[in-house]
């Protein structure tokens, strides 16, 4: 049996980080995702805000690895050929007393040395929102976007590249430590490593219970989103967060703009027993409108096109009201084995932070040796549909598959689901296909090219169409006899 220095559990964003961050050394690194891609968790379904740090208790390790991720991650972002934008952030007051919630929030912010925060009258927002009334707000300019997935699958797919070894489907089922070795027993059968990383986001207590009595509990809370029509982006230009929400320690319903042109409206907050349940609900879908039309009034109803759901891992209980901080630590008890618990909002802006101090942990370990060969990755990140006419002949004279548009809404040509498909992380569902070129993420919402993508797939992966999924191992995309079997 190999054995590997490293094993990590979980390929959301956290997990990915880390593999990218330890594939600069000379490593042997493992991530066991049971999912059929990275980022099936919540590291697909939240805002994609890159946070500044005005709302994080100052000294706790949400507000250190908030601020050190968003100065991290625009060189990242650029090494990873990932786009990403400075929108700033506008947080509003509706009246006089929510202005002192503003001066609260700039001072955090000044206590986390978040740069250049500044409070303006509502005449000043008008000039740059002129769809938004409020009293005052609070303009944040070191907030941004950024694509989650494209982001996480970037961080995997380049982790790859760098000789970091991926198992999609493949779930971890128990962990022992004997001598200086975990094995750890999977879906896919064993294997064996010098350090583990729990990064299993909500299913983190789950792994501790597997080698130890955990300490904590993990409470679900839902926030459900409504994803806007392109035609809709005009209304607002950055993003608009209300004060936030003390009692339930969230940033409260905001409008944020997306990577990809679309207003998202959300999260709603909502504790869950089951941490699976991403449901999304008219009732939410309407008190989600309700309260975002309070701030932008200017919204119709028929601009929402699709809705999801992200499940926070929170660490306290509905009724406390309180507050929690990231746990990213090392067990008391079993030499490395290292666990990051807790791990809710600004977890995709500290992953790249994060990923540094569990290297560092790792270094108490192992001899940490840069590897010389180490590379960034180079991909075009100007979509077929962003190009010129020119730059676009010059394409399909190549090629004509470039010539061919699969998806209507998002413009993706043939090519682009084709490349999509020879992904390094081998990952061969629909979603896959989805959030690696946005094919059936328009208006239509796949209505017209998820039975092209379908004959690509079945072109390309040579697979038979009774074994095609949607997004996970079972999800498969049709049952029964098709046309042409015998019965
Ligand atoms: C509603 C909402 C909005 C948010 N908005 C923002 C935001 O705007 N900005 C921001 O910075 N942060 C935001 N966050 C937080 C951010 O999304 C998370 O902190 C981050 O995605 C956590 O990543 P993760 O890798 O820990 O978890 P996940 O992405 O959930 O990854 C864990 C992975 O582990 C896998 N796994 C679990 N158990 C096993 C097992 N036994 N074997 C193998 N694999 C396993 C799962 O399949 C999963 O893919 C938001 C979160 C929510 C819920």
């Amino acid at each position: 049996m190999k054995n590997y220095h490293v094993a990590i559990i979980g390929g959301g964003v956290i997990g990915s980080a880390i593999a990218r961050e330890l594939s600069k050394y000379n490593l042997d690194v493992i991530v066991f995702e049971k999912g059929s891609d990275v980022c099936s968790g919540v590291s697909k379904a939240n805002s994609g805000v890159i946070h500044s740090g005005i709302n994080y208790v100052p000294t706790s390790l949400k507000a250190r690895f908030c601020v050190e991720g968003n100065n991290m991650i625009q060189s990242l972002a650029d090494e990873l050929s990932v786009p990403l934008r400075w929108t700033g952030k506008f947080v509003i007051a509706k009246n006089n007393k929510e202005v002192n919630e503003l001066k609260r929030l700039k001072n955090i912010g000044k206590q986390n040395k978040v740069p250049d925060l500044e409070i303006i009258e509502g005449s000043e927002v008008k000039e740059k929102e002129p769809n938004l009334s409020c009293v005052k707000a609070l303009w944040v300019p070191t907030a941004g976007i950024i694509s989650p997935y494209e982001f996480t699958i970037a961080l995997a797919e380049n982790a790859v590249e760098n000789d970091v070894r991926f198992l999609l489907e493949t779930k971890v089922i128990d962990l022992k430590k004997q001598k200086n070795l975990f094995k750890i027993k999977t879906s896919k059968g064993d294997f064996q490593a010098e350090v583990v990383v729990n990064a299993a986001g909500l299913n983190c207590r789950k792994i501790v219970s597997m080698l130890e009595e955990p300490d904590f509990q993990v409470y679900p809370c839902r926030g459900e989103y409504l994803v806007l029509d392109k035609n809709y982006s005009f209304l607002v230009s950055s993003m608009i967060y209300p004060v936030p929400v003390k009692d339930l320690g969230v940033l409260g319903v905001h409008i944020t703009p997306t990577m990809e042109g679309n207003l998202l409206l959300g999260p709603s907050a909502e504790f869950m027993d089951d941490p699976d349940d991403k449901r999304t609900t008219k009732d939410m879908i309407d008190i989600l409108l309700k309260e975002v039309k309070d701030i932008l009034p200017a919204i119709p109803d028929n601009a929402v096109i699709n809705a999801y759901s992200g499940i926070r891992c929170k660490l306290y209980p509905p009724d406390s009201g309180g507050w929690a901080d990231f746990r990213i630590e090392e067990s008391k008890n079993i030499s490395g084995f290292i666990n990051l618990l807790g791990i809710e909002s600004p977890g995709l802006t500290a992953a790249p932070a994060i990923a540094k101090e569990v290297t560092k942990m790792i270094s108490n370990h192992i001899d940490l040796k840069k590897k010389q060969t180490f590379k960034t990755r180079k991909k075009n990140i100007k979509r077929f549909s962003e190009k010129t006419h020119l730059e676009q002949s010059e394409l399909i004279k190549k090629n004509d598959r470039w010539g061919r548009v699969v998806c209507r809404c998002e413009q993706v040509t043939e090519e682009e689901v084709i490349k999509a498909l020879s992904n390094p992380l081998n990952a061969q569902t629909l979603s896959s296909v989805k959030y690696r070129c946005r094919a059936g993420m328009g208006r239509c919402q796949g209505g017209f090219c998820t039975q092209h993508i379908i004959r690509l797939m079945g072109e390309h992966l040579d697979k038979d169409i009774g074994k095609m999924r949607l997004k996970s191992p079972n999800s498969y995309l049709f049952s029964g006899r098709t046309r042409g079997e015998k019965p």
